[in-house]
């Protein structure tokens, strides 16, 4: 179904609120199938609401409109699709008894406002909002469909789980399966090299890539009659995609690279510990981000002097002299010492020039990664050639995770 997004709401153009809400919307409608044509935005103004309302309805037969729902005098999103749609509006009873249960349990004064939005256009179907006081609903006329749902989006969201969801479900006219891929150390442009002898000419399953930073991400989608076709094609093709990129596959659910190394360390059982100058503790804060992240790991460094890396690791201080801070060897080093010190099986570690600055002869974006598993001690060389410092930090965040991923997959 050919379907516009419109996000009503001048903030929008004054550029104080990003539209996350059209983003989130589309990619729920094209996950079930529906085809995003057109985003629109307007202001707060009625004549223009209704001018891009009806250009909305020229293509497309389902505008998802969110925001200018709220009590106040600018709020016209509602009014105007009724007048769009010729309806007149009711005080809907359920929209007041939650209004006062509202007010109530929060010992505040409805105030007359706030009886506005228990007005919905005769012959809707009403979206109740529990997580919020703004009722969404859905209207139609002459084959055509307007859902209106509130600009928080917290609250949109809500509605969202809550009845339109459910609601859209009968304009699929196919079930749509889909699972995503997550892979890590290639670029996307060589992926869809790789993948060229699926992609190519595939209708159905669809394989799409995006790049992430650091990564990328396939989705393999099916629309079929059942639901059980669909999965059984998405499985076939994932067969196919793992024959071609298989090494570089890390999740088939969508999950991310901390949440599968927590969970294969704790199936194997092992703790790890890590030791870290530019990335200044990012990697136990990411595996601690993950549920059960206690039994995996008990502590780690942050070793951002030449000092701490002698004193709290014991990297020999002739390393350093030789070979520089910044050098596999004593990458390799901290490794060891973290390892040996936390009492862990595995080790990773990162010595490197986070930027924009780095020491004469070096790079921002320069980082040697170190590990430490069993009696053995290996390095990873990062090289990102970029003087940000927050990409590189991050990017070297995601290399660390991929380095355990290889000792441990
Ligand atoms: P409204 O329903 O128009 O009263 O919107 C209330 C609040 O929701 C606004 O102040 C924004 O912070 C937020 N909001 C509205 N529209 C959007 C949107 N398209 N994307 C993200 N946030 C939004
Ligand atoms: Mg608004």
């Amino acid at each position: 179904m050919k379907t516009s997004i419109l996000a009503v709401g001048t903030e929008l153009l004054f550029g104080q609120t990003v539209n996350t809400n059209a983003t989130f919307l589309s990619d729920k409608l094209n996950h079930m199938g529906f085809d995003v044509m057109y985003h629109f935005v307007v202001g707060d103004n009625p004549a223009r609401l209704k001018e891009k309302l009806a250009e909305a309805f020229s293509d497309t037969d389902l505008v998802i409109l969110t925001g200018g729902l709220g009590p106040t005098q600018d709020d016209l999103t509602k009014e105007m699709v009724a007048e769009y749609m010729g309806r007149d509006m009711y005080l809907d009873k359920e929209v007041i008894r939650q209004l006062e249960g509202f007010f109530e349990k929060r010992g505040r004064k409805m105030s007359e406002n706030n009886i506005k939005q228990a007005y919905l256009p005769e012959g809707c179907t009403p979206f109740y909002n529990a997580s919020g006081t703004a009722p969404g609903f859905a209207l139609s006329a002459d084959g055509k469909t307007a859902i209106c749902l509130p600009g928080p989006p917290r609250e949109m969201k809500w509605l969202w789980d809550n009845g339109v969801r459910e609601y859209l479900e009968q304009f699929m006219e196919k079930k749509m399966f889909y699972r995503v891929i997550r892979t890590i150390g290639i670029g996307e442009s060589d992926l869809e090299t790789l993948l060229m002898p699926v992609i190519d000419g595939q209708t159905d399953p669809t394989v799409a890539t995006y790049a992430k930073e650091g990564e990328c991400t396939l989705r393999v989608a099916s629309q079929k009659d059942t639901i059980e076709e669909a999965e059984s094609a998405v499985s076939k093709m994932i067969s196919r995609i793992d024959s071609l990129a298989g090494e570089y596959i890390y999740s088939y659910d969508d999950e991310e690279l901390k949440e599968v190394v927590v969970r294969i360390l704790k199936e194997k059982g092992l703790k790890i510990t890590s030791a870290e100058s530019c990335t200044g503790g990012l990697f136990p804060a990411s595996i601690t981000d993950v549920a059960g992240a206690s039994e995996v790991m008990s502590s780690a460094y942050i070793t951002y002097s030449n000092e701490s890396k002698i004193k709290e690791l014991g990297v020999p201080a002739v390393l350093i002299d030789r070979y520089g801070v910044v050098s596999p060897q004593v990458a390799e080093a901290m490794a060891a010492g973290a390892k040996a010190r936390a009492g862990a099986d595995i080790a990773v570690s990162v010595t490197g020039y986070a930027g924009p600055e780095a020491d004469p002869g070096h790079e921002a974006g320069e980082a040697y990664i170190g590990y430490a598993i069993g009696d053995v001690t290996g390095y990873d060389a990062v090289n990102t050639s970029r003087n940000d410092r927050k990409w590189n930090r991050n990017y070297i965040l995601l290399r660390m995770l991929k380095a355990v991923y290889q000792l441990i997959r």
